[in-house]
């Protein structure tokens, strides 16, 4: 369920009073959420979708998010066509199910699979915030669980690449066991000395954050992130105080321990290689820790 509210950074809707030239404009431009920058789709696309004026990093797709993380035609996808069921009858879950698959051309809100960065062979899952606010149901919980259980049998590396508005209440308790199921499937990945990495971009909120987003070997998020469990304007309500104006981003999780780097996305793939390389270097886990003993 997106326990949040609206997302901060939402993407700009069309009025339908608007005429046909606004129409086409905000097509083509549309203002920029960090600096108000009138800002040209097309041009955004070639800068990675990060603001060249603010440095706002924009949503990517999760197959730009694959393209950019993986050497050129490595990448093959598993299980492509698992689709949600609406098994607890919730009206309207199905039309929206079709209507999202057709829009995103996805099966789901997660894409996940294998390929290889400079060489260096890891499993990836992304999750797309178009997909019914990349909400985690039965379907995304499970996709995750057999790339990590994948992951372990390759004995490879894993990177989770979130983006979430939490657990899918459609699915009701569905959704929340898929926490738990996908923690298990880490933890045995963790037992065989193999590393698990973070990306956590903007938004990651519910129940992604407390299960898997917050379990890597190494937390990275990208800047400005808004990252959290429950909204702001939830905890404000609750505990009656005024928060930071920088509470749940990025920032101010890594001030406080919670988020190990924040790295620019121009700087990702390079970063994320150097981490792949460090990791294998360094040995296992299970390696280090016996060295320790
Ligand atoms: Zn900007």
């Amino acid at each position: 369920m997106p326990i949040f509210g609206k997302p901060k950074f939402a993407s700009i809707s069309t009025s339908k009073t608007k005429s046909k030239t606004d129409k086409k404009a905000s097509k083509d431009w549309f203002k920029c959420k960090g600096c108000s920058s009138m800002l040209e789709r097309k041009a955004l696309v070639e800068l990675l979708n990060i603001c060249p004026k603010c440095e706002y990093h924009f949503p990517m797709t999760a197959h730009d998010r694959i393209e950019l993380l993986m050497d050129k035609k490595s990448f093959k996808e598993i299980d492509k066509d698992l689709c949600s069921k609406n098994v607890l009858g919730f009206e309207g879950y199905d039309e929206t199910l079709e209507a999202k698959k057709k829009s995103t051309e996805l099966s789901d809100a997660v894409v996940c699979g294998f390929g290889t960065i400079d060489k260096q062979a890891y499993g990836i899952a992304v999750m797309d915030f178009r997909f019914m606010g990349a909400s985690m149901g039965s379907v995304v919980g499970e996709k995750i669980t057999r790339l990590i259980e994948e992951s372990t049998k390759r004995n490879v590396p894993a990177l989770l690449v979130t983006a979430s508005g939490g657990a899918r209440m459609q699915e009701g308790s569905l959704s929340l066991m898929q926490m738990a199921k996908s923690s298990a499937a880490l933890a045995r990945h963790s037992e065989k000395g193999l590393p698990m990495f973070c990306l956590l971009t903007h938004p990651t909120y519910g129940g992604v954050t407390a299960s898997y987003a917050s379990l890597g070997d190494v937390i990275i998020a990208e800047p400005k992130a808004m990252i959290g469990f429950a909204g702001a304007r939830v905890i404000e309500a609750t505990i009656k105080a005024e928060l930071p104006d920088d509470f749940q981003t990025s920032e101010f999780l890594e001030k406080h321990g919670l988020v190990d780097r924040i790295i620019d996305r121009r700087e990702l793939r390079k970063e994320f290689s150097l981490l792949l390389e460090f990791f294998k270097n360094a040995g296992t886990k299970e390696k280090s820790t016996a060295a320790e003993a």
